[in-house]
């Protein structure tokens, strides 16, 4: 068992001198909320404003120092998140309840995005790409900032996802307002001071922690170029809104939102492959995961042995502290993100549908723990929203069935994740030519991005694209200058 730097005491702090004191909030520990390791100092109004002038007034300079400084500054903020792993595990243990297996996968994908995206500063943003023209004419085109960009991120990946949008933006020449999740700003305040310390100016990126209300604020300033956001469908509609009722620039919007994820599984998958990636893909990190699995299709029949068999992988699921190293399926957020998922897991139950249940072991009772759930379904078309946590839902289908069952699966509307599990190569093509989703699996579990080889996002419901991680990722936080 690891119990790493337990007496530091974090706050989360504006990064700048505070003129009117905002929310003050405790930051309490997921599986023990007693526990209080930090606070939280929302922005206010003014704070949100000073930010402003201040990311606004060295934006040309720092657009202007070019993609190879700011690759460098990236490059050493990289180091020193490496540096300082230790602290970055423990808290992502502390404050998002993460095992971990899932802090050292968080830490790894947060390093892999600062050096990627350094490495796309280097490549888009150096030398003008020269057009072709008539002879004697000099064309060219280049990448810059467009200005001022807030980042608004989700406590799911509370420093991959905010230090993968806060530096993309930056590479891309722009200054960055970063607005954590409420409940982890404590991880952000972190990733913000080591940037600062790489060299990054503190009015480059500045961090302005709070809950809803400050990103409406954030939001509302006409300065605003444009939003990277990962969180929910519905947030991102509301950010979409006050984008469009500001004055000023026409801002871009860049959202990665939610997830109805299924998998399809026939007669001919391998069960061994089936059980390993249906429980990696439904309850690692607790179902927290944007492209965690939601809806698994098994086919009729097989479906009594493969259940059986994921049904023992389920009961061997050890549910508990993720300080403990045994630990497969830690807690969930917090209580709110509970109390949703234990309604939804009641309203199956009285709806008379076959629902099966890990028992919760005693010490779990004080902590945000959801006991991992296995719930038979109709159709995915019954689910009116996305489950955030450890709940499995099952549906049975027909050989003959597929063309519906994908069918189904796109009329939900979401499009971020689908998995298959087939070994007939028809049946791969036929769905992959169908299904509209962003990422696609095929005979393995499904489970988020993989910098620059598996880049990330969804389509419809689920984002606007272009994909974290991915080549055409930066080209959409910039603006193109031709010179003819
Ligand atoms: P989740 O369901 O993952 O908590 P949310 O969409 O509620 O997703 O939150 C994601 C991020 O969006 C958080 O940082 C949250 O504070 C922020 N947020 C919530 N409401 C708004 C809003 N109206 N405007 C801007 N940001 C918001």
């Amino acid at each position: 068992r690891l119990k790493l730097l337990e007496d530091v005491h974090w706050r989360a702090e504006p990064t700048f001198p505070a003129a009117i004191a905002g929310e003050i909030a405790p930051i309490t520990k997921p599986h023990d909320p007693a526990a209080v390791i930090g606070t939280r100092r929302d922005a206010t109004a003014e704070e949100v404003e000073a930010a402003f002038t201040r990311a606004a007034a060295i934006q040309p300079g720092w657009d202007a120092l070019g993609g190879e400084a700011r690759a460098l500054l990236l490059e050493e903020a990289a180091d020193l998140f490496e540096a300082h792993a230790a602290e970055f595990l423990s808290l992502c243990q502390r404050e998002a309840g993460k095992t971990l297996l899932d802090s050292v996968l968080e830490l790894r994908e947060a390093v892999d995005f600062l050096r990627y995206y350094a490495q796309g500063a280097r490549q888009q943003f150096g030398a003008p790409t020269i057009l072709p023209g008539p002879t004697g004419e000099e064309n060219s085109l280049a990448l810059h900032g467009r200005g001022v960009f807030a980042t608004i991120s989700p406590w799911n990946f509370p420093l991959a996802i905010f230090i993968g949008m806060a530096s993309a933006a930056l590479a891309a020449g722009n200054t960055v307002i970063a607005k954590p999740a409420e409940q982890t700003p404590l991880i952000a305040a972190l990733a913000v001071k080591l940037c600062h310390e790489a060299g990054i100016p503190p009015e480059a990126l500045q961090l302005l922690p709070g809950a809803g209300v400050v990103g409406q604020m954030i939001t509302a300033d006409p300065r605003l170029a444009g939003v990277a956001f990962t969180g929910s469908t519905d947030t991102a509609r509301a950010i979409n809104r006050a984008l469009a009722n500001r004055d000023g620039p026409i801002a871009t919007l860049i959202a990665e939102t939610g997830g109805q994820n299924a998998m399809i599984v026939d007669s001919s998958a391998l069960p061994e492959q089936v059980v390993r990636d249906v429980l990696a893909s439904s309850f690692q990190s607790a179902g927290q995961r944007c492209s965690a699995l939601r809806v698994l299709y098994l086919q009729d029949d097989i479906v009594g042995p493969m259940l059986a068999m994921i049904r023992g992988g389920f009961e061997a699921l050890h549910v508990g502290d993720p300080a403990d190293l045994a630990t497969d399926v830690g807690p969930v957020i917090d209580e709110d993100a509970k109390a949703l998922l234990e309604a939804h897991v009641a309203d199956c139950t009285a709806r008379g549908l076959p629902v099966t249940r890990l028992p919760l072991p005693p010490e779990t009772a004080k902590g945000c723990f959801v006991a991992p759930t296995i719930v038979e379904l109709g159709s995915i078309r019954d689910l009116t929203r996305e489950h955030f946590g450890p709940i499995l839902h099952i549906v049975r289908f027909k050989a003959g069935e597929l063309a519906q069952v994908v069918d189904d699966i796109n009329a939900v509307g979401y499009g971020l994740t689908l998995g298959l599990h087939s070994r007939i190569a028809e049946t791969r093509r036929f769905v992959q030519a169908h299904a509209r989703v962003g990422n696609f699996y095929v005979n393995r579990n499904q489970i988020g991005a993989v910098v620059e080889s598996q880049p990330f996002g969804g389509e419809g419901l689920s984002g606007t694209g272009p994909k974290a991680g991915g080549p055409h990722y930066l080209a959409r936080f910039a603006t193109e200058r031709v010179m003819t």
